[in-house]
């Protein structure tokens, strides 16, 4: 926590407003609307995997309907699908930013149009905070009209050509969970782009009542919106956006310096200036059979925590059924990369062991 979310939460008990009206969820989606600018519609979701099956909802996404999805990244991409009963179909990543490969992506679509099935959506993924290729992926969702949802999940902040992320989507996605940049919590938000969408969001977040004055339904709604408290928590953070940014991007300094002269790591970086990443994460690849398992050890010897990367979605278990695109490049990241110690609290003397165990591994 950072500054303000105390007192933020403090107004919501002191109006009385606790659950999921007030106007710490009213100022939160403004600033959020300030922020990303473009013709943005925010509305405060409970969290960033509610925001992608609303998403899916307002496609009209539907029993055995195609929906192409990156491989790569969080099972929260992927699930919604199976939530409503639609097929996914993978698609590989690029060996630039790590997420959707444009090539495959459009096999794919041929594939479900050969099916006699257009797709109804593309999810792609800004993961780790690095934006995907937009414009490639963007043409192709026009080429073929076939609506883009934007998984941004860890990319607030994060620009490509200099425009936020969450804005290039025709419906993009934010995750407020404990591990992203900035928290409510849990929480998410989507972003439309215009106010029908909202409102037709705000509709199904909040059980689908119709316009009677007694309960009545005609279609199926979810518990989905954001409470004050959680508001009031994400209005507080969002005033130190900008420098938690900066402090993830100064651990990617810190990396880049410490590994510029190592032979068997790659650190994960943006392919050129197009790209602007919140480097959520740092990430690394292990070259010349330099193992991952080996490098986990010895931090964990060394009492610190390092994870390995996402594992694909072709690979899991509950989606190994399922079509992928591509030559496995995400299954190679998965096989040989490593996330290392992030945090916007890293210190200099964490920043010390850290490098020390890293100098002596090149040898
Ligand atoms: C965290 C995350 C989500 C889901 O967000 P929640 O708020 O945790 O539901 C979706 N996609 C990606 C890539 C994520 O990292």
């Amino acid at each position: 926590m950072g500054g303000n979310e105390l007192d933020y939460i403090r107004n919501a008990f002191d109006a009385n407003w606790i659950s999921q009206y007030g106007s710490n969820i009213d100022e939160f989606e403004n600033s959020l609307e300030r922020y990303f600018g473009n013709n943005s519609y925010v509305t405060a979701l409970s969290s960033g995997t509610a925001a992608i099956h609303m998403a899916l909802r307002l496609l009209n996404v539907e029993k055995d309907d195609f929906v192409l999805c990156q491989s790569f990244t969080f099972v929260a991409t992927a699930n919604p699908i199976l939530y409503q009963k639609a097929i996914p179909v993978f698609v590989d990543s690029e060996s630039e930013t790590w997420n959707m490969c444009p090539d495959a992506l459009e096999e794919a679509v041929k594939y479900c149009v050969q099916q006699g099935k257009k797709p109804k959506a593309i999810i792609a993924v800004s993961l780790y905070g690095m934006p995907f290729k937009v414009d490639e992926i963007l043409q192709i969702s026009k080429k073929y009209d076939i609506p883009l949802i934007e998984d941004s999940a860890e990319a607030l902040g994060s620009r490509y050509k200099d425009q936020l992320c969450g804005t290039f989507g025709d419906l993009s996605i934010i995750s407020f969970n404990g591990n992203k940049i900035i928290t409510t919590s849990g929480g998410g938000i989507l972003i439309s782009r215009n106010i029908e969408v909202k409102n037709r969001t705000l509709f199904l977040a909040t059980q689908a009542k119709d316009n009677e004055v007694y309960y009545s339904h005609s279609e199926i709604g979810y518990n989905y919106r954001m409470d004050n408290i959680a508001a009031g928590i994400g209005r507080g953070q969002l005033e130190t956006l900008e420098e938690k940014i900066q402090l993830r991007r100064k651990n990617h300094d810190f990396y880049q310096e410490t590994l510029k002269n190592h032979e068997n790591i790659d650190l994960f970086s943006a392919p050129n200036s197009d790209f602007f990443s919140n480097y959520w994460l740092n990430t690394i690849i292990l070259k010349n059979d330099f193992s991952k398992e080996k490098l986990k050890d010895k931090f964990l010897q060394n009492n610190i925590e390092t994870r390995y990367l996402w594992k694909p979605m072709h690979l899991q278990p509950l989606y190994e059924q399922y079509k992928f695109f591509g030559n496995n490049l995400c299954g190679m990241l998965f096989d040989t990369g490593l996330c290392l110690p992030s945090g916007t609290n890293l210190t200099d003397e964490s920043r010390g062991r850290i490098s020390e165990i890293l100098e002596d591994e090149i040898h």
